[in-house]
């Protein structure tokens, strides 16, 4: 088995990683054989210099022929297509726990060039390229045996359409989704009912549809009303949470994963509508824009014990921030209202006289030393809370882990058309 990867072979004039790779398949046809579905790799999200998205794809191929002379063919063609890609490929089981632990690093921190291809070469894999060379050598070792995945069809456009709005159908969308079991993924907004599949700007893609089992996404081409130039479908870490691993010792800029954290005092509701829940040292901030999980963090109280899966951004005052990307309610501690006590001859709720004086009815003049009382309220917060747009990596909460995956031969045909 040769894993051949590519990223950044794209540009944020057009282009995109994916698109590449399906092209790749297709000149490959007929010479290689493909052991798995090219593989759809998503990175860390901190990373701020990455184009679209920061995904690699992973073709893992039965080849005849030398590896360096198909990682040069696979370059050269990447280089023509745009952008500043970096291609890697290694012959043999690519799980290997250097390159294991090199991938699960480059989801959750950044890795420096040098060490990642310092870890490649003492392995004998080969490299060639620029920026993408980071992100191409930590891909290979993704979706391993055992793995959560999920899987996306997507679908390109035809070079004449390519600054033209698309046409995907909203309601077919709909349609399609409401007729397959629940096994689709974020391919509508269930608030604006508007399909959520097709990208803005000058990317060559159409339409991307996410879901569980691969076989259900072709039924999404029902709602397409323009027509593609080219599909793919692709195997992916997508929705898996697969950056979510603690985040431990210093906070640092660009990393990504799960930190646990009791809440000290009340959230802050900022202008914007932006909550920052503070706990010990770290700030958690949930934007607006994220809709129900902004409307779950101000529902927290101080005391209440969360876990936050988000990428650390600069410190603000000193403190570290975490962008949320999901909530976790762990434990809720008791919120309690204090309240003046009520007129032991009327029933009506007294007023304060000042500390330690006591208080009077207004309504029929009785004064007394009474305390105030105090009143539990019951909390019905719990669970997980994603974005209104769910991030590429985030697991929405009601999808189960999938770890089964039979790996077989296809024929570059099975998984690309038309
Ligand atoms: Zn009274």
């Amino acid at each position: 088995m040769i894993s051949l990867a590519v990223d950044s072979a794209d540009s944020y004039g057009g282009g995109c990683t994916t698109h590449f790779s399906a092209l790749l398949l297709r000149s490959l046809a007929g010479r290689a054989r493909l052991l798995d579905y090219p593989l759809l790799v998503r990175l860390n999200p901190a990373i701020p210099w990455k184009t679209r998205g920061n995904a690699a794809v992973v073709l893992r191929l039965s080849y005849e022929g030398k590896l360096s002379s198909l990682l040069e063919e696979a370059y050269e063609l990447a280089r023509q297509y745009g952008g500043d890609p970096g291609v890697a490929a290694i012959e043999g089981n690519p799980w290997r726990p250097e390159l294991r632990a090199l991938y699960h690093k480059a989801l959750t921190a950044v890795v420096p060039k040098d060490v990642a291809t310092s870890t490649l070469e003492a392995l004998g894999g080969l490299w060639v390229g620029g920026k993408g060379v980071v992100g191409a050598i930590a891909s290979l070792a993704a979706l391993a045996p055992g793995d959560d995945h999920t899987y996306e069809l997507l679908f390109y456009r035809r070079p004449e359409a390519l600054g033209r709005e698309r046409c995907v159908d909203s309601r077919r969308v709909l349609q399609v989704e409401a007729s397959l079991p629940g096994i689709t993924i974020f391919n509508y907004s269930p608030e604006t009912l508007e399909e959520t599949a097709s990208p803005g700007g000058p990317d060559p893609v159409l339409a991307g549809f996410r879901g569980d089992v691969p076989g259900h996404l072709a039924r999404f081409s029902e709602a397409l009303c323009e027509e593609p130039a080219l599909w793919a479908i692709f195997r992916s870490n997508q929705h898996t949470d697969a950056h979510a691993a603690p985040l431990t010792g210093e906070l640092r800029p660009y990393s990504a994963g799960t930190l646990e954290l009791e809440l000290v005092e009340d959230p802050e509701v900022i202008p914007g509508g932006h909550v920052i829940v503070r706990g010990e040292g770290v700030e958690a901030a949930f934007y607006a824009e994220t809709g129900v999980l902004n409307e779950a963090s101000r529902l927290l109280v101080k005391g209440d014990r969360v876990r936050v899966l988000g990428t650390v951004r600069k410190r603000r005052r000193g403190v570290p921030v975490i962008n949320a990307e999901k909530l976790w309610i762990l434990e809720l501690a008791e919120k309690k209202l204090e309240l003046n006590p009520r007129c032991p001859r009327c029933g009506s709720r007294m007023e304060s006289l000042g500390r330690g004086r006591g208080f009077r009815c207004r309504f029929c003049g009785y004064r007394g030393l009474e305390g105030k009382v105090t009143i539990s309220l019951r909390r019905a917060l719990t669970g997980e809370f994603t974005p209104r747009r769910l991030p590429n990596l985030v697991r929405p909460p009601w999808r189960r882990a999938q770890r089964e995956f039979e790996p077989r031969t296809m024929k570059v045909e099975e998984i690309l058309g038309p």
